[in-house]
């Protein structure tokens, strides 16, 4: 269970779902794990959680659309813990919503959180991630980033934008031979505290479940599995791609 031994990992979105199970996956391979999140609470009851043997994690409360947070945080992991290898941008939400009933401040909100975030913390972060020689990106886009549903037009482009943004880092990371790679993780339907409402609706969940070929709904540690492998070393020779653990659900 060494996979990522010695290396610091930031993952944001980590007080709940699947930044939680990242964070707890990363401590069992070795990994100081950074967990930033605007939930204090969810925090403090999130580090305790994981696997602490010779590790040392942090629990930093930001906002992931505040660039302010971001050059605090990424200050703080330098001064404390001397590098960065991973950094996970995980944090994210939608809404179901049709573009008719968007108001252009519920719109902005949406790419603030899940796109705004991924760029602040690309460049806030590279020039530690370029520093530890063998850097890794992982940005949480979604099924939603490849193929469209309706009433979810401002989380579709978000996360579309993240899927290209995602491989733009990763081109220009590999022209500048910093050592960073940069991929996306693409989950279909995925059981977290962000999808319990709607999945507690049975005709909604019948619904999402009718277009999954697997019969059932994703668990967050299925998606941390994937964010595992391309944080680590075993996929040293990916970068600038996508990895979908959706349950067959884009494969229709
Ligand atoms: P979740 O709600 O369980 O966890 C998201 C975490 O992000 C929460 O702890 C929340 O406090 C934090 N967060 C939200 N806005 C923030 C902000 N501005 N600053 C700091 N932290 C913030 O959700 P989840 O299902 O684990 O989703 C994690 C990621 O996976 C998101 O990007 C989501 O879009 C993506 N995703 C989820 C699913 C799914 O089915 N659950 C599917 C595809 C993609």
């Amino acid at each position: 269970m060494s996979r990522l031994a010695g290396k610091v990992a930031l993952i944001t979105g980590a007080a709940s779902g699947i930044g939680l199970a990242t964070a707890l996956r990363f401590a069992q391979e070795g990994a100081s794990v950074v967990l930033a999140d605007r939930n204090e609470q969810g925090l403090a009851e999130a580090v305790p959680q994981l696997p602490a043997a010779g590790l040392t994690h942090l629990a930093l409360v930001m906002d992931v659309t505040r660039e302010a947070d971001w050059a605090r945080v990424i200050q703080t992991i330098e001064q404390r813990l001397g590098r960065l290898d991973v950094l996970v941008n995980n944090a994210g939400f939608g809404r179901f919503q049709s573009i008719a009933d968007t108001s252009l401040a519920e719109w902005r909100a949406v790419l603030a959180v899940n796109l705004d975030s991924v760029f602040l913390g690309t460049r806030h972060a590279l020039p530690l991630l370029a520093h530890s020689g063998r850097g890794a990106i992982v940005n949480m886009s979604s099924i939603r980033g490849l193929v469209a549903g309706p009433n979810t037009g401002a989380y579709c482009a978000a996360k579309a934008g993240v899927h290209l943004f995602t491989k733009v880092t990763a081109l220009e990371c590999a022209a500048a031979g910093n050592g960073v790679r940069a991929n996306s993780v693409h989950p279909g339907h995925v059981q977290t505290p962000l999808t319990a409402a709607a999945y507690a609706k049975p005709e909604l969940a019948a619904q999402f479940l009718a277009h999954t070929p697997i019969g059932r709904f994703g668990q967050a540690a299925e998606i941390a599995e994937a964010v595992l492998f391309l944080a680590s070393d075993a996929s040293s020779y990916m970068t600038g791609a996508e990895l979908v653990v959706d349950g067959g659900v884009t494969a229709q």
